[in-house]
């Protein structure tokens, strides 16, 4: 035998001794109906409720409906290319998206794909996007503050990190202007911020990135979008999407904040997706495990504990109003699930007191524990003169005879409630708040007329500023309004008041 044939007969026999069976086995199926984003199919006796399917054509699905011999799936993508007579796979999976700070920076959809044209995004972890919330042993109370950079919210609605602020009111009242302006104050302040936008124009969504860009947000924001445009399925899984790439960083020990804008869109999403899968209608048409769908999503903000590393998920859900209409359905079970909700006024918003915020109506239910000692002190007293103030006020309107203290009381209101409007994008640093309310309150601006008290705050803030930068430093370094620090606080603005005099 020559050495060639020799040789071939070794590698032969190694071969033979290397071979291993690699038998798997796979549930194959075929679709029996399909149309309008979802799909009945048979043979898939083994599935799992929730479980990805793969469609001849790559395209993915999700098991939803495991009845007695068929399966119902939302088709998670675009429906075309899918029709009866298809195989169908069960792929043993269960549905989960891509997380990681590569995300951050990016727009992505649903299943984490990037939207933004600047390449795949290249993870190599994912999440399920279904996870059970932690327990009550892992959290904490809310012990730390979101500012919002918002005067009439850090002062009188606060926000804690862990906790579910709903914000709602009509169509076009500000909802999303609030939720914007809160992520464009996280600037510097170690947040991530997650943006979900569900079933909202696209065009619409595109000017909040740019905006974001323009004011350096993008940098630690992650933009997850359902638009419109996209199928119901994957409006459906977007916030859900959102929350496991929260969960990433919650992981890491780090704080997010994350915005649901809509969740009554999402609701809608849901329904129709219910329907068309035969699930029988409730309330609204709603089926019946609405309030969990949205219990199970929220019930996921927390705050963790220092001994299980930290941590926490602030959630700034959105509901729209019809018409004011908080006894709806999905808003009653929204307010029932969140610890406080912002209440936006169509009134209010035309009147133009913006933010068009309903302070009566508005409620934080454990922000306060987390609101700056010093804020906390002056913030009581205005929550206190502007009640008082709101009820003299529908008095006031009958006579004209007014005794010099009720005068005194309404100017005051009036000036409050003048400090409290604010624009878009220019948040106001919370020392900077607490100087003007602690103005406001003491009486200090009592001499500055109610249409100028605008212009006062600004200049002053200028003023506060470039002038008195050590004051505020060390009000916003020890938080608490000590004697040392008041003083010094009252100093500079009646400083102020000399050099606004003057000019
Ligand atoms: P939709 O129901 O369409 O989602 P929305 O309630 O989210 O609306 P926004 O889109 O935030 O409302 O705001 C509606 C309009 O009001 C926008 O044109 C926005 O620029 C303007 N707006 C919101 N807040 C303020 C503010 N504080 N000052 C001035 N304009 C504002
Ligand atoms: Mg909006």
């Amino acid at each position: 035998m020559s050495e060639s044939s020799s040789n071939i007969i070794g590698l032969l026999k190694k071969q033979l001794l290397d071979f291993k069976t690699q038998a798997s086995t796979e549930e194959v199926g075929t679709v029996i109906e399909a149309g309008d984003g979802v799909v009945r199919a048979t043979g898939l006796s083994n599935a799992k409720s929730a479980e990805l399917l793969e469609f001849q054509n790559g395209t993915l699905g999700w098991a939803l409906n495991l009845e007695e011999d068929t399966v119902g799936a939302v088709i998670l993508g675009e429906s075309e290319g899918i029709k009866e007579g298809d195989t169908v796979k069960s792929t043993g999976r269960i549905l989960s998206v891509p997380v990681g700070d590569q995300l951050i920076g990016r727009v992505v959809n649903a299943l984490g794909q990037a939207l933004d044209g600047k390449g795949a995004i290249q993870s190599d972890k994912y999440y399920p996007v279904e996870k059970i919330a932690p327990g009550v042993m892992f959290r904490k109370s809310v012990d730390r503050p979101v500012q919002t950079g918002l005067r009439a919210i850090d002062a009188m609605i606060p926000i804690g990190r862990g906790q579910r602020e709903l914000i709602i009111g009509d169509r076009q009242t500000g909802k999303t202007a609030i939720a914007v302006d809160a992520i464009i104050n996280q600037k510097g302040e170690d947040m991530i911020c997650i943006y979900v936008a569900i079933g909202q124009k696209e065009s619409k969504i595109a000017k909040i990135v740019t905006e974001l860009e323009k004011h350096g947000s993008m940098d630690y924001t992650i933009i997850v979008m359902a638009g419109a445009s996209h199928p119901a399925s994957l409006q459906f899984l977007a916030p859900y999407s959102g929350c496991a790439m929260a969960e990433y960083f919650l992981d890491k020990g780090k704080d997010v904040l994350i915005v649901y804008d809509d969740l009554s869109k999402h609701a809608n999403s849901y329904r129709q997706i219910s329907l068309l899968l035969k699930r029988p209608p409730g309330r609204e048409a709603f089926p019946g495990d609405i309030f969990y769908l949205h219990s199970r999503l929220l019930e996921r903000a927390c705050c963790i504990d220092k001994q299980f590393g930290g941590g926490s998920i602030t959630a700034l859900p959105v509901i729209e109003t019809q018409a004011g209409d908080l006894s709806a359905y999905i808003p009653t079970n929204v307010i029932s699930i969140t610890d406080g909700q912002i209440f936006l006024e169509a009134d209010l918003f035309y009147k133009g007191i913006r933010p068009a915020i309903n302070v009566g109506l508005s409620v934080s239910r454990v922000g306060s524990a987390a609101q700056i000692k010093a804020m906390k002190k002056i913030a009581g007293k205005m929550r206190l003169e502007l009640a008082q103030y709101r009820e003299l006020a529908v008095f006031a309107q009958f006579g004209s005879d007014l005794d010099a203290g009720t005068k005194k009381q309404l100017d005051r209101g009036a000036r409050l409630t003048e400090i409290l409007k604010q624009g878009q994008y220019v948040t106001t640093p919370v020392e900077m708040q607490v100087a003007i309310i602690y103005a406001v309150t003491t009486g200090l601006t009592d001499d500055v007329t109610v249409d100028e008290i605008q212009k006062f705050m600004e200049e002053m803030f200028k003023y506060l500023k470039t002038s008195h930068s050590k004051v505020m430093t060390e009000l916003k370094e020890k938080k608490e309004l000590i004697p040392e620090v008041e003083s010094a606080l009252k100093h500079a603005i009646e400083d102020f008041k000399i050099v606004n005099k003057k000019s």
